[in-house]
């Protein structure tokens, strides 16, 4: 009873603002013109699962931010693709680990284009060794980048998504993060802490339309995995049941199902593996 008094209060105060009114008002922060297409920041996309998301979500129809720490011309070929698709791509060079660069990355998205719609925090580093051996920059380094930057864009992204009443973060984990792994305790410590992140993000945002969720991949082909030493290939391959690594392509996948579709609305907070059957 008390509920229903409270919320008749509040309708009386609304018709107080002719409808009309309210509804301009409203769409001035929140509504995308129909021929508006949506804009998708992906960070660490000049290669592998950045790349092949940026193309993925160009594909499906969005305006595509490529972004890149070092590497500007594989950064901008990713651009001319998604031109080649028909979107438009804008390229910025940000760290994502240093609040500054990103701070300027989204400054230069919402000038130019005045909405963040999804955001893919996929830049991601490995600095690899035993627990015992790791130096605190290797720590520090992988922390930085791969859970300080996710904090950062997300904080930036959620000025906007906020605003708009509507988005889709999609965080890069990895399945280390939920199993760790030898060797990894740097990168598997980010990993965990961005699926913390990503479901504290999923609660305090999910009043304004905005979901978000991560995707851990098991090996993907990419230079990441390139990296690892051919000796060790085998015994990985013996611990996925499907027997491959997967594609890029492959992940990208599910990001723009998560990132767009209509159907994922309801699907918030949640990680989800694509690992070929590595952890389950
Ligand atoms: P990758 O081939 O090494 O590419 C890394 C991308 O991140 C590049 O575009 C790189 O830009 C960018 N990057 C690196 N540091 C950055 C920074 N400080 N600021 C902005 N961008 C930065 O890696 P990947 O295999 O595609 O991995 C992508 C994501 O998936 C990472 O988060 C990784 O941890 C995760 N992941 C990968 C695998 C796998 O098997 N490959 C498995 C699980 C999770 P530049 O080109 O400018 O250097």
């Amino acid at each position: 009873m008390q509920a229903l008094n409270a919320s008749s209060k509040l309708t009386r105060g609304v018709r107080l603002m002719s409808a009309p009114r309210l509804m301009s008002r409203r769409m001035a922060v929140s509504v995308r013109a129909a021929d508006e297409k949506p804009v998708a920041l992906v960070t660490g996309s000049s290669r592998g699962i950045g790349k092949a998301i940026a193309l993925e979500l160009a594909k499906q129809g969005s305006r595509v931010v490529v972004n890149y720490a070092g590497n500007k011309q594989a950064a901008e070929e990713v651009a001319q693709k998604v031109t080649e698709q028909g979107s438009e791509a804008m390229v910025v060079g940000a760290s994502v680990g240093k609040r500054d660069e990103i701070d300027r990355m989204f400054k230069e998205v919402t000038d130019k284009w005045g909405r963040v719609d999804v955001l893919v925090n996929n830049a991601g580093i490995t600095r690899d060794t035993l627990i015992m051996r790791m130096k605190p920059e290797q720590w520090q380094d992988v922390i930085d980048t791969n859970l300080t930057g996710v904090f950062y864009c997300t904080q930036n992204a959620l000025k906007m998504m906020g605003k708009q009443k509507s988005g889709r973060i999609v965080n890069v984990t990895s399945v280390v993060g939920l199993a760790g792994n030898a060797g990894q305790a740097n990168y598997s410590a980010s990993k965990a802490g961005v699926i913390g992140l990503t479901k504290t993000v999923a609660r305090e945002y999910s009043g304004r339309s905005i979901t978000c969720n991560a995707i851990a991949p098991g090996f993907i082909a990419s230079d990441m995995t390139a990296a690892i030493d051919k000796k060790y290939e085998e015994m990985i391959l013996k611990g996925i049941p499907l027997g491959r690594y997967g594609q890029p392509e492959e992940v990208a996948g599910l990001v723009r199902f998560l990132a767009t579709d209509p159907a994922a609305a309801y699907i918030t907070g949640q990680v989800i593996n694509v690992d070929g059957g590595m952890v389950m």
